[in-house]
């Protein structure tokens, strides 16, 4: 078998509930909102789908298996220390990110606003340039769970590369 290929590629999809008495945490940074995301920890859906993409370019399992809804360790985590610790595996298994492409579905805020700030703080728990940051959002036109407001869902693509 011919040595492989020193770019790996990963898949990450999330849906949090939204409910209202909850703090709305997209991408790392906390948005005003009515309503926000239901889980465990902050349900920062995000930062979820990343971390799910870091961890399937490198077949490492996904974020139930690392942090698991069980453990009280992770109830209410920040969801920027769920990313930072998949960026360690990476790390630890020789491995950096290269860039990530996200696309946040949801009908209501406003994302584009937040987008900067966003891709400022991925960028630096990735450790990569913003420009390695790409942040889509769209809404879901009012259809099904996310256009009735009853939750978002997120959808990441992540590459990786081989430092070691
Ligand atoms: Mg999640």
């Amino acid at each position: 078998m011919s040595a492989p290929p020193p770019f790996r590629i990963g898949f990450g999809y999330d849906v949090h509930r939204l409910a209202e008495g909850r703090e709305l945490w997209l991408g790392g940074i906390r948005i005003p909102h009515g309503t926000g995301l239901l889980g465990h920890s902050d349900a920062d859906v995000l930062l979820h789908a990343v971390c799910d993409a870091l961890l399937g370019a490198l077949a490492l399992g996904d974020i139930g298996k690392h942090f698991p809804d069980t453990d009280m360790a992770w109830k209410g985590a920040d969801s920027k220390k769920l990313l930072s610790a998949v960026v360690a595996l990476v790390k630890q298994a020789g491995w950096a990110v290269g860039n990530v492409d996200c696309t946040l579905v949801m009908e209501r805020p406003k994302i584009m606003p937040h987008v900067p700030a966003m891709r400022t703080t991925m960028a630096t728990l990735l450790e990569v340039a913003e420009d390695a940051v790409s942040i889509k959002a769209t809404t879901n036109e009012k259809l099904g769970y996310v256009g009735r407001e009853e939750g978002a869902c997120a959808h990441a693509v992540a590459l990786v590369y081989r430092t070691a």
